[in-house]
């Protein structure tokens, strides 16, 4: 007998690779934060032995999902000003609230708040965009879930850095200080190609071919956005990035709406990665991102939640509907997008936009153990036909019960095992009550 420190008995586990595969009555061995052995049940008892053992009966497991994008501090903001054009939205309500308010404080409540939120949806990775990173970052390794933090940079001072020289210097900084941890990793995230001028833009992409960092972007949010730059560069966006030599295999390309044959051509040709954030697109009536052809021409498209103040949840479960359902309606074909494949864009794409496909992503012997569980005994998702059909099109982030990333149990029967819930709302009510007050 193997001893190993824990065993996961499930009724069925979706292992994403390879694609639409369901296994039966299976059970995943665990040791040193990584998946030692997947096998039958039975199987696994007979080779392996753990004093944890934990039995999931009616139960699915599936790669934790993993948010290609989001802006975990913005949860303090979830609610404050809807229904408004992305410009004006930005200008007159959530700018200046970021401007009088956000410090390392709200930073680190707001992070809290989106970490619980995640955790317990399922998402046991994140890849953010946001200021003080550092607080993000340090309350991500504190909580046990798995980020990607961005070194923010945009062309205007912030509480957080003054000028272009400060935003480097911090972002650089903090990276040097948490470029090891096991759960941390970086990337370079240039706001969009509207609030960055060419010269930062060029020393990014010097800096991350030296480091070998992604570069994290929004691009093509919104039509004004393609406009704006046409009057400004004489130039499309995506145009404008390809000539400084931006397309790569490095870049996480955000939202993609509005673009050309052409310009998706472009992205495939190069191997830049794209983010579809559908709910956060129709909230903010941005358009859509033309996801079942940038799949077709071989681009990786991931899934992300955005912000929670433009979507307005981190539900990744609901995320892989609203893209189904979207990309089949934009296509005129219910045939676009099955569950299966929405599924592989909410985790494995998710792994291979921030190069670490061969770690995540799926649930593969010699992976971390970064693994999520839904119940589905719930009425809502009874009979389980095909339990990848009830997760994607029937089931809610609620039927999550139990979360691991790295081996390490974030969420045992719903409840947060590394967060204090009580804590974070009440902390989340402090910070209305003070905003509201002005
Ligand atoms: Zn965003």
């Amino acid at each position: 007998m193997i001893s190993v420190d824990q065993i996961i008995h499930a009724k069925w586990l979706i292992p994403v690779i390879p694609e639409n595969k369901v296994l039966e009555n299976h059970a995943i061995a665990m040791m040193d934060g990584k998946i030692v052995d997947i096998q039958p049940s039975a199987d696994i008892t007979m080779q392996y032995q753990s004093s944890d053992v934990v039995r999931l009966d009616q139960h699915a497991l599936i790669p934790g999902l993993i948010n290609a994008h989001t802006h975990s501090p913005m949860n303090m903001m979830r609610g404050i000003a809807d229904d408004l054009p992305l410009m004006d939205w930005l200008n007159n309500h959530i700018w200046p609230v970021e401007q009088k308010w956000v410090n390392e404080n709200f930073t680190k409540a707001g992070s809290l708040l989106a970490f619980a939120e995640m955790i317990r949806g399922g998402t046991t990775c994140f890849n953010d965009m946001y200021f003080y990173p550092e607080i993000t970052a340090h309350a991500a390794a504190q909580t046990g879930i798995r980020a990607c933090i961005g070194m923010i940079f945009i062309d205007f001072p912030s509480n957080w850095a003054k000028d272009s020289d400060e935003y480097f210097e911090k972002g650089l900084q903090l990276h040097d200080q948490l470029s090891h941890h096991p759960l941390i990793q970086f990337s370079f995230a240039p706001h969009a190609p509207y609030t960055v001028s060419n010269e930062p833009f060029q020393k990014i992409l010097t800096l991350s071919n030296q480091m070998e960092l992604p570069i994290h972007i929004h691009i093509h949010e919104t039509q004004d956005e393609i406009k704006q730059s046409q009057d400004q560069y004489k130039q499309r966006p995506i145009e404008r990035l390809d000539a400084m030599n931006l397309l790569s295999p490095s870049l996480i390309a955000v939202h993609m709406t509005h673009t050309s044959q052409h310009e998706m051509e472009t992205f495939a040709r190069k191997g830049a990665h794209v983010v579809h954030c559908p709910e956060s697109n129709q909230k903010l009536a941005s358009g859509y991102c033309q996801v079942a052809e940038l799949l077709d021409l071989g681009v990786n498209v991931a899934l992300g939640t955005d912000g929670a103040a433009s979507n307005n949840d981190l539900d990744m479960i609901g995320e892989m509907r609203s893209a189904a359902y979207m990309a089949k309606n934009v296509k005129n074909d219910p045939s676009v997008l099955p569950a299966s494949q929405v599924l592989s864009m909410a985790t494995i794409n998710g792994a291979k936009a921030l190069g670490l496909e061969s770690e995540i992503g799926s649930l593969e012997i010699g992976k971390y153990a970064d693994i999520t569980a839904i119940d589905l005994s719930h009425i809502e998702t009874q009979p389980v036909y095909n339990p990848i059909s009830q997760i994607v099109y029937a089931a809610t982030r609620n039927q999550v019960t139990d979360v691991w990333v790295a081996g390490k149990q974030l969420l045992s029967q719903r409840h947060l095992l590394t967060l204090n819930e009580k804590e974070i709302i009440e902390e989340s009510q402090n910070w209305r009550d003070k905003i509201l007050q002005g």
